[in-house]
């Protein structure tokens, strides 16, 4: 157990933040709107964090609002080598402490965090994420307000249960596991599509005892800050996270060389992640501990409809699903797999319903899509888009405009191609790009297989039929083609306590965000055997003279 075993304190039960609804005339809309007025109005500084200490560089880039980008909501003071040292250092003065920091004290500082997220700083944390990632106010609320609180308040349960799992003890003796935390210190890397992902990233190793150095994706930097100044508020010790914004190469350069380095806890893009994990592989005799090595990647999602589909129940998953948040989420679909008998009446009303999304600045809360977050991520949608308008195979049917002369916009998109092994069908372009396949209905068989084999992701994926046989060939014909599979729902939307969430072959290491088993991963358990009258003599009975 860790420190604070004995004590058989219980942590309060965990349930989930409800999502409020920020409908209009209601309170908690004018309290938001009045937030990210107030917040544009002023050009914020995110200085580095190290031992509780805020470090101003000089080194400055700037991070803007995706869909204004003329606006600069922060400076950011990029990292140096010499400051990633610094952060080894406090995160490694902070680490005896907090390791016998009774777990119930650790508890309740993540939890009182939830209960700040939830009060005072939600409406500052939801309008940062807006304005900085570009999210419609549902998409903040159910990320950085209701998935981060959840991560908090259901990961302190989650380490109670790991910590009273215990083994047996036979006669005269007393065994017990000691869920130690790492004896290095943790590197997260965070993504810049979910502030609660940055969130639950660095707090579920400390949570465990660990101590940790944060990178954030630049283009999130404001939403961690504030995270950041919430945690300290709820009284994370210094030195516990030190946060690192700027070139993420710059802090891997010396973390992945220190002997001391204990793991890393990553979501972002596949490439990323396996160019971490050769560089890791590369150090590995430098270590005094195999580091855990846990990544959340990326997707090509996937909606398969069966001929006894409902036609408008798949098509309104098709846009909730491919389009909210610009399509920017690992779990969002992005490709779909159509019956031919069903294929005039689903693009029907995929245009119309297409037709009538309004996209634009997230503070007009009428928006149901703003802006995609860069301009790197902008291009990589053009090229999509014109790949597909070349291409003899493939067709756009709605949407394929882009405009980035006042922020990174790109229309609701909806491609059909011939050609099932097209790249438009097997690659991840992560932004608002949906393609079709349409295939005949006689080869539903066929097609679920070749789901299964287009493209190298197993993230995220639906099935919608109302015939139980055909949905459970899906489940077993799809059982590794997605850590997250639905049937009759959206591939997205994944609830802490409800649906824990991760993939396997490119999509990570299937470590399931908010659950037990992420927690595990932070753990380095030692066996405890005591026995209470200890044998004097080392003959057995079997040895004595017959
Ligand atoms: P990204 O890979 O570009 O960046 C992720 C993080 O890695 C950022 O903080 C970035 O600065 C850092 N980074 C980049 N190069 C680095 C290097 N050489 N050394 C150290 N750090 C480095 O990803 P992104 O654009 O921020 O996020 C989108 C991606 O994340 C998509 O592929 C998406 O599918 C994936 N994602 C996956 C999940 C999941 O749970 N599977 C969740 C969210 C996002």
């Amino acid at each position: 157990m860790g420190a604070g075993e004995f004590s058989a304190a219980r942590p309060p039960m965990p349930v989930n933040e409800p999502v409020r609804d920020y409908a209009p005339g209601s309170s908690e809309r004018e309290r938001l709107l009045a937030t990210l007025k107030g917040m544009e109005s002023e050009r914020h500084e995110a200085p580095l964090v190290i031992g509780g200490g805020e470090v101003r560089t000089g080194d400055l880039y700037q991070q803007v609002l995706p869909h204004r980008k003329s606006h600069v909501l922060a400076d950011v003071h990029q990292v140096r080598p010499e400051d990633v040292e610094d952060a080894i250092v406090a995160a490694k003065g902070a680490q005896a402490e907090w390791a016998s920091t009774p777990w119930q004290d650790r508890a309740a500082i993540f939890s009182r965090a939830a209960d700040l997220l939830a009060g005072p700083w939600r409406d500052r944390v939801n309008a940062a994420t807006m304005l900085g990632q570009s999210k419609t106010v549902h998409q903040a609320e159910i990320d950085a307000a209701c998935e981060l609180v959840d991560f908090w308040r259901f990961n302190v349960a989650y380490m109670h249960r790991i910590y009273s799992d215990q083994p047996l003890s036979g006669a005269g003796m007393w065994n017990r596991m000691d869920y130690r935390p790492l004896e290095g210190f943790v590197l997260a890397i965070s993504p810049f599509n979910f502030t609660s992902i940055a969130g639950n990233l660095t707090s579920s190793c400390a949570l465990m005892g660990n101590v940790v150095l944060w990178k954030p994706a630049l283009t999130a930097t404001y939403s961690g800050q504030l995270l950041m100044e919430l945690l300290m508020e709820a009284g994370l010790p210094p030195g516990v996270i030190n946060l690192l914004h700027g070139d993420g190469a710059v802090v891997g350069d010396t973390v992945f060389k220190h002997p001391d380095f204990g793991g890393l806890h990553f979501t972002g893009s596949t490439a990323v992640f396996k160019h971490l994990w050769g560089e890791i592989s590369a150090n590995v005799d430098g270590y005094r501990n195999y580091p855990r090595v846990v990544g959340e990647t990326g997707g090509k999602d996937f909606i398969v409809a069966h001929p006894s589909a409902d036609v408008q129940q798949f098509v309104t998953a098709v846009i909730r699903g491919g389009f909210e948040y610009q399509g920017q989420k690992c779990s969002a679909a992005s490709r779909i797999y159509v019956p031919s008998s069903m294929w005039d009446e689903v693009s029907e009303r995929l245009v119309a319903e297409v037709k009538t999304i309004r996209m634009g600045d997230v503070s007009d809360l009428s928006n149901f899509m703003g802006a995609v977050i860069d301009d790197r991520a902008f291009a990589k949608h053009r090229g999509a888009i014109d790949y597909a308008q070349r291409s003899s195979n493939a067709e756009i049917i709605v949407g394929g405009g882009i405009d980035d002369s006042e922020g990174y916009f790109v229309e609701p998109t909806i491609i059909r191609t011939e050609d099932p092994q097209s790249k438009l069908l097997s690659e991840e372009f992560f932004g608002p790009i949906v393609t079709a396949y349409v295939y005949e209905d006689s080869k539903y068989s066929e097609t679920l297989e070749l789901v299964d084999a287009t493209s190298p992701y197993a993230l995220t994926g639906a099935i919608f039929s109302n015939d139980r046989a055909a949905v459970a060939e899906a489940r077993d014909t799809l059982r590794y083609s997605a850590g997250n599979f639905y049937i009759n729902d959206k591939p997205t939307g994944a609830v802490v306590g409800q649906q824990p969430f991760g993939g396997a072959r490119g999509s990570g290491t299937d470590d399931k965000a908010g659950s037990m088993w992420n927690l595990i991963r932070w753990v380095a358990p030692r066996t405890i055997k005591e026995t209470f009258n200890p044998p004097t003599d080392y003959r057995y009975p079997y040895m004595d003279e017959a």
